[in-house]
C-alpha cells in the first residue's frame, strides 16, 4: 500500500516540469512513430501494389487507426513483391522460350510441327516413326523405344533386307535350275 508520502510524491511528480517534458516528449515519439509506421505501409505498397489509389487506401489503413492500422495492412497486403513477380514472369517467358526452341518445323512445308507428331498435319509429310508396341513417337536416333523398351528396327534397314533378300532370292545361277526341274519331272514319270 501505498503511503500519504510516497502519494505526495507521486502527486508532486505529476505536477512538475519533468513529468510535462517526459509526457511531452513521449508523445512527440508515438507520433513520430506513427508517421513511421505510416511511411513504411506506403513504400511496402508502392512494393507490392501498382494500382495508386489502391496505394493510398493502403497508407490510410496504416495510419488510421494509429498502430493498429498496419497490422491490418500486413493481414491483407498482397503476399508478393511486384519484383517478384516481374521476375518470376520473366522466368516463365525464359523457360517457354527454351521449349519453343525444342520445337520443329515440318521439312517439306516449314509448317510449325511440334515433337509428338508423326506426320505433318499440313502437307501429310511422314516425319517419325510410332513404336510398334506403344505408338509413342520415336525420335530418328532412337535404338529403343523409352517408353516400353521396345528395339526399334528402322524402315530403311528393313527395306536394305528386303533390297538384299529380294536380289538374293533371284540368283542368276538359281532361275534356270528351279525352272528346269518341273519341266523335266513331267516327262520321266
Ligand atoms: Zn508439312
Ligand atoms: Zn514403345
Amino acid at each position: 500500500m501505498p503511503s500519504p508520502l510516497s502519494n505526495l510524491v507521486l502527486a508532486d511528480f505529476f505536477a512538475s516540469r519533468t513529468w510535462s517534458l517526459t509526457r511531452g516528449g513521449l508523445i512527440a515519439a508515438g507520433v513520430v512513430f506513427w508517421l513511421a509506421i505510416g511511411f513504411w505501409t506506403l513504400k511496402d505498397a508502392r512494393r507490392r501494389i501498382t494500382n495508386p489509389w489502391l496505394i493510398a487506401l493502403a497508407t490510410l489503413v496504416g495510419l488510421v487507426p494509429p498502430f493498429f492500422g498496419a497490422l491490418v495492412y500486413m493481414l491483407f497486403r498482397p503476399p508478393e513483391y511486384l519484383e517478384e513477380v516481374r521476375e518470376r514472369e520473366l522466368e516463365i517467358k525464359a523457360i517457354e522460350e527454351r521449349l519453343g526452341a525444342g520445337r520443329s518445323e515440318c521439312p517439306v512445308c516449314q509448317a510449325e510441327v511440334e515433337p509428338s507428331f508423326l506426320v505433318c498435319p499440313v502437307c501429310t509429310t511422314r516425319l517419325k516413326d510410332a513404336c510398334p508396341t506403344c505408338r509413342a513417337p520415336l525420335e530418328p536416333i532412337w535404338q529403343m523405344c523409352p517408353h516400353c523398351e521396345t528395339p526399334v528396327t528402322r524402315r530403311p534397314a528393313i527395306d536394305l533386307i528386303e533390297a538384299l533378300e529380294s536380289t538374293l532370292q533371284v540368283p542368276p545361277v538359281q532361275r534356270p535350275r528351279t525352272r528346269r526341274r518341273p519341266a523335266r519331272q513331267p516327262p520321266a514319270e
